[in-house]
């Protein structure tokens, strides 16, 4: 292994930047080349590629984005783009990859490993929607921004007595929605998972209301739809004036927390470890605390699971 490549795709995620700079780090502790290559799958086709040093990675650590910038590419996705990243990564004399993102970027990196080229994946999405790891790399930098929106918002919700839903990011996965409304003291939680009962929220609303309450925070997945719709429903059924703020894109960006620098610095690490001897064809991954890595085939094929106890907890404590 004389020659490895880094690049970061989809989705960007706070802490890739602390990924990159581990990987490139150890990389030359261990006397070995290290390519980064710019804009994801799509730089690969494209062979914008770049030598790496130490001073490249220098003052990232604390930054969000990705140095390497990010992109999606249709075109890796067909036969041709393969063989076309294949022969781009034969050219450079690359002889391993590390890939950074979600679990779009996996099965492109399976695809590349079951074509030879030695590969390992690191798990960065703010969406923490991948089922072989219990955290992935960015979700805990996009939760702190939740919850400190929440609390923003909690301030004007008391002073004028009205119910906000918070929108946050998450598809098919609820887990911003659960994490941060569990941190933020949310009444309402709503996600993709569990059936969503609109009569439960408004009585809370009601009863909270009744007991003096001034506020009524509710962190609601965007995979449930239309959160304008779910606010005048609310309206409607309780007579209490409700606010929608969508938190977007502001999700994304950031300085990463501690915990997804040290989590992205420890698989930088093991990544190119794990290829220095000769792995290939795994995801790095968090399990009960413990750094793991598995057969990329059967991390795409862990089911997500929703921590269902977590959301009764949060249920109870906002009773
Ligand atoms: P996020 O979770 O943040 O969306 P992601 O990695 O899942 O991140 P995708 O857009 O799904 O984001 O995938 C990123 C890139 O990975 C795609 O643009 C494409 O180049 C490649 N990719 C996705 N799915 C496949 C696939 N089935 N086969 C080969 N390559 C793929």
């Amino acid at each position: 292994m004389k020659i490895i490549g880094v690049l970061t795709s989809g989705g960007d995620a706070p802490g890739m930047n602390a990924a990159i700079r581990s990987v490139v780090r150890t990389s030359i502790y261990n006397q070995t080349r290290i390519l980064g290559i710019k804009q994801g799958y799509n730089g690969l086709l494209n062979g914008e590629i770049e030598e790496m040093n130490l001073s490249s990675v220098a003052d990232i650590i604390h930054r969000g984005g990705t140095m390497l910038r990010s992109a999606r590419c249709d075109e890796f996705k067909t036969e041709e783009g393969l063989k076309k990243a294949i022969n781009v990564i034969k050219i450079f004399g690359i002889d391993g990859l590390i890939v950074l993102g979600g679990d779009g970027t996996f099965k492109g990196a399976n695809n590349l490993s079951d074509a030879g080229i030695p590969t390992i994946c690191i798990p960065c999405t703010i969406d923490n929607d991948m089922g072989y790891t219990d955290y992935t790399i960015g979700f805990f930098t996009a939760v702190e921004t939740v919850v400190d929106a929440i609390s923003k918002i909690r301030d004007t919700s008391t002073s004028h007595g009205r119910a906000n839903i918070v929108e946050v990011m998450g598809r098919e996965c609820g887990d911003i929605a659960l994490y941060s409304g569990l941190a933020g003291g949310a009444e309402s939680i709503i996600v993709p998972e569990v059936e969503f009962d609109i009569d439960e929220v408004c009585r809370k609303i009601i009863q909270g209301r009744n007991r003096g309450k001034l506020h009524h925070i509710i962190a609601l997945a965007e995979g449930i739809g239309n959160a304008y719709e779910v606010a005048k429903e609310i309206e409607e059924k309780t007579g209490a004036e409700t606010r929608v703020t969508i938190l977007g894109h502001i999700q994304r960006g950031g300085t990463p927390t501690a915990f997804d620098r040290i989590m992205a610095s420890k698989m930088g690490n093991k990544a190119v470890e794990l290829l220095l001897s000769n792995e290939s064809g795994k995801a790095l991954g968090i399990k009960c605390n413990e750094l793991i890595s598995m057969d990329l085939d059967k991390a795409l094929n862990t089911k997500k699971e929703f921590d269902k106890n977590m959301y009764d907890i949060a249920k109870i404590l906002s009773i």
